[in-house]
C-alpha cells in the first residue's frame, strides 16, 4: 500500500486504518472459506493473464505465464472449469497459454472460446461486428502519428486495440498525446476510449465488460462455486460481480493480485489479495492440490 509521505496526518491515519482493514482482510479469510468454494460442483476458476498469471514486460510480445502455471492450468482442467479472461485479443492470449480444454474470452468479453480458438470455433457478440472498421480507422490514425510518439506500440484486435505507451520516455505526456489525437475522432465514430496499466483502450461503446464476461461464465456452465483473479482496473467489474454473484446464493472467491500502481478500490473490494504474481502461482498451487 502506498502510504502518503510524513506530516499528511490525516492521510496517513486512513492509510493506517486502510492497511489494518486490509490485513483483517487477507488473514479472515480463512482455509475453511477457501475450502468451502472449492469444494463446490460446478466449479469455475476465472483468471486474467497479464499481471495475474504473466508478470508486466515492457512489451506485449515478450509477456510470458510465469514457470509452473501451465502444469497448473492443467492440473485445474481435470477439476474445475477453468477460463481465460482477458483484453488481449482471444487469438493473442489463447498462444500464450496454449492449453486446449479451457474456454478463452479475449477483448474484455468480446470473443468466447471454448476451447483453443486454434481448435475450436470463436464466438463474437453480434452487436461488436459494426466496431471493425471505426477500430481500425482510429488505430491507424495513431500510426500516422507514431514519429511524433516514440516508444508507442499499436496492439491491433478485431475491435479497437490497445496503444501501450510502457517504453516511452515521458510516459504521462505520451498518454495525453494519445488522447489528444484520439478522443474527437473517437466521439466522431462512436468508439470508447479508457486506460489501462500504461495502455490507452480503444474499445467498442457497447456495454460488455470482465464482470458480464464472469457471469455468462457462470451461467453458461451452471456453477455453484467461482473463483476470479485479476489485477487491473478492466478486473473491477469481476471483483464487483463475485460480490453479486455471492448475494445470489453462489459461492464466490475474489482474488486481486496487488502491484504498486494496483487501484486501491480493487484492494478494498477484494476477498484476498497476493502479492505480484508470484504470489497468484503460490496460491493458484495451493488451491489446484486442494482440488
Ligand atoms: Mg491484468
Amino acid at each position: 500500500m502506498a502510504c502518503p509521505r510524513p506530516g499528511a496526518l490525516p492521510n496517513m491515519v486512513q492509510c493506517i486504518k486502510a492497511a489494518v482493514v486490509l490485513k483483517e482482510k487477507i488473514t479472515g479469510m480463512s482455509n475453511e472459506k477457501i475450502n468451502t468454494v472449492l469444494s463446490q460442483k460446478p466449479l469455475g476458476l476465472v483468471l486474467d493473464i497479464d499481471g495475474t498469471l504473466s508478470p508486466i514486460a515492457p512489451t506485449p510480445e515478450e509477456a510470458r505465464l510465469y514457470p509452473g502455471v501451465v502444469s497448473l492450468l492443467e492440473r485445474a482442467r481435470d477439476h474445475a472449469h477453468v477460463a481465460i479472461m482477458t483484453g488481449r485479443a482471444i487469438e493473442n492470449g489463447a498462444a500464450m497459454v496454449n492449453v486446449d480444454g479451457l474456454t478463452y474470452i479475449g477483448t474484455h468479453g468480446l470473443e468466447w472460446c471454448d476451447g483453443l480458438p486454434t481448435l475450436h470455433p470463436v464466438e463474437i457478440l453480434p452487436e461488436a461486428l459494426a466496431y471493425v472498421e471505426p477500430g481500425k480507422y482510429l488505430l491507424d490514425l495513431v500510426e500516422q502519428h507514431l514519429p511524433a510518439l516514440p516508444g508507442v506500440i499499436v496492439q491491433r484486435k478485431r475491435f479497437g486495440g490497445s496503444l501501450h505507451y510502457r517504453l516511452s520516455p515521458d510516459p504521462e505526456y505520451t498518454r495525453q498525446k494519445i488522447w489528444s489525437i484520439l478522443e474527437e475522432p473517437a466521439r466522431q465514430v462512436n468508439m470508447s476510449l479508457s486506460d489501462g496499466k500504461r495502455i490507452v483502450e480503444v474499445r467498442v461503446p457497447l456495454k460488455v465488460d470482465k464482470g458480464q464476461a464472469l457471469r455468462s461464465f457462470v451461467q453458461h456452465f451452471g456453477l455453484r462455486g467461482v473463483v476470479f483473479a485479476g489485477d487491473d482496473r478492466t478486473d473491477l467489474d469481476a471483483v464487483l460481480e463475485i460480490a453479486r454473484l455471492r448475494q445470489e446464493g453462489i459461492a464466490a472467491l475474489a482474488i486481486v493480485v496487488q502491484h504498486p500502481d494496483t487501484l486501491r478500490e480493487m484492494l478494498a473490494n477484494a476477498d484476498i489479495v497476493v502479492q505480484g504474481v508470484e504470489g497468484m502461482a503460490n496460491l493458484l498451487r495451493e488451491m489446484v492440490d486442494l482440488l
